[in-house]
């Protein structure tokens, strides 16, 4: 099973999709991630309770905001696209103003390393400072697109906290959910139903509101994931959101061009970051076959096949139908600086793009970067004979392959050389 490319989300819901690739889908991965603050400012502007709290860059910022907050008692949360912070290190709870700068000093400027960021963390440029809470019970709740149903769900559980992801392994009828009809919206009665279940008495009404708000939230601003785990009852009785995770459709964004401002570059995977700038569709992947082709569904072709002959995709990339030599070069640099990839394989469609074009656009790149890795090509279409004739003639070590079949076998084939 391939590794959930919903970074961040704290419960990888892979039992919900049709296919193993589902998560590699375009539409799935074209999310933005919005920071804890940022989620908690919209939370807050709809409806749905949050603790106060202030964003803070800097010592000085976390005293003055700390100050600004009152109490002598804080907690400091680094804001990274990430979830699994509390046992990385990264949610403290801190007595005095000394005791939070040395721990905003600590954080701020470091990398924060959890279960979901990989061994090389995610830089923590601004931390979170709010009032601390006393905590009765956390719950979870969360509200995404079921792509089977085609709908939204919500889904809730009495077990919430830092451990949800191993509550739905263990035990998946611990997660109550309720589908969304399109037409008639959330319904207050799904949101009662889903309270009582959790077990909540006076909190039924505050429950129902937040459910109903949350909603709202989520297709006013075209989200794609929306978690709040935990969903705390307070001391005092009150439901409160202590975390709070929104994903954002990045195929909506054009219409939330607001929330497009609130991107944070310094949390992309450089090379994803890289390719966004190009106008390319890439992935990272875990595999050591990198992949380089024109169209998301060629692409998801390519990747089927090479796991089908045994391989492991290093990345879904796809140039895009008018690729030109320029964009093919940087496509090709780009694999080329993930030091993880054992065979390249380029697999080309020209239909609107001419096979010559993406001959000199890989020669090009190979030149310019140099390649020590073997590089299968797979060209069919326009000018095809001209594309293999200029790779021939290239002298460079490419190994021609007819077909999708055999291409994914030598590609296979020669990462595992
Ligand atoms: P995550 O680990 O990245 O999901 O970060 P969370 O925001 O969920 O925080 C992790 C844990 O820190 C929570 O489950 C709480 O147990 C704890 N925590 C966070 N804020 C507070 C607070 O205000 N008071 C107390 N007592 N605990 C808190
Ligand atoms: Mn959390």
């Amino acid at each position: 099973m391939p590794r959930c490319q919903r970074k961040g989300a704290e419960f990888c819901h892979d039992g919900r999709f049709d296919s193993e690739y589902a998560h590699f889908r375009p539409v799935e991965w074209k999310q933005m991630n919005l920071h804890e603050y940022q989620a908690k400012q919209l939370f807050a502007g709809s409806g749905v309770p949050v603790p106060r709290g202030e964003v803070a860059r800097s010592q000085a910022e976390a005293r003055a905001a700390a100050g600004r907050l009152g109490g002598d008692r804080w907690v400091v949360k680094a804001q990274v696209h990430a979830g699994g912070r509390g046992k990385g290190g990264g949610v403290a709870v801190v007595e005095g103003l000394e005791a939070l700068e040395a721990e905003a000093g600590r954080l701020l400027g470091s990398r924060l390393v959890t279960h979901q960021t990989g061994p090389e963390g995610l830089p923590v440029n601004a931390l979170l400072i709010e009032e601390p809470l006393e905590i009765e019970r956390e719950l979870y709740v969360g509200m995404l697109v079921d792509r089977a149903a085609e709908r939204l769900v919500v889904m809730a559980s009495a077990s919430g906290g830092m451990d949800i992801e191993e509550v739905a392994a263990r035990d998946p009828a611990a997660i109550l959910t309720e589908h969304v009809d399109p037409a008639a919206g959330l319904q207050p009665y799904q949101c009662r139903k889903l309270a009582f279940a959790l077990g909540l008495g006076p909190q039924v009404r505050a429950f129902t509101a937040m459910l109903l708000a949350l909603a709202r939230l989520f297709q006013e601003k075209d989200l794609s994931l929306v978690e709040i785990n935990p969903l705390v009852v307070t001391g005092g009785g009150e439901l409160m959101a202590l975390d709070a995770k929104i994903n954002l459709d990045d195929n909506a964004l054009y219409r939330q061009k607001a929330l497009m401002e609130w991107r944070d570059p310094d949390q992309e995977e450089p090379r994803e970051r890289a390719a966004r700038e190009h106008g390319l569709n890439y992935v990272t992947l875990d595999g050591d076959i990198a992949c380089m082709v024109n169209g998301a569904g060629l692409a998801m072709a390519t990747m089927d096949l090479i796991k089908l002959h045994g391989g492991e995709p290093a990345n879904f990339l796809d140039v895009g139908g008018g690729a030109t030599a320029e964009r093919v070069a940087e496509a090709f640099k780009l694999i080329l600086s993930d030091t993880k990839v054992r065979a390249i394989l380029v697999n080309i469609f020209g239909g609107i793009v001419r096979c010559d074009l993406i001959a000199e656009g890989v020669i090009q790149a190979v030149r310019e970067v140099g390649v020590e890795v073997p590089v299968v090509v797979r060209l069919e279409g326009t000018n095809v004979e001209q594309g293999r004739a200029l790779l021939e003639a290239s002298g460079l070590n490419v190994i021609t392959a007819e077909g999708l079949t055999d291409a994914a076998q030598k590609a296979v084939a020669a990462a595992a050389a």
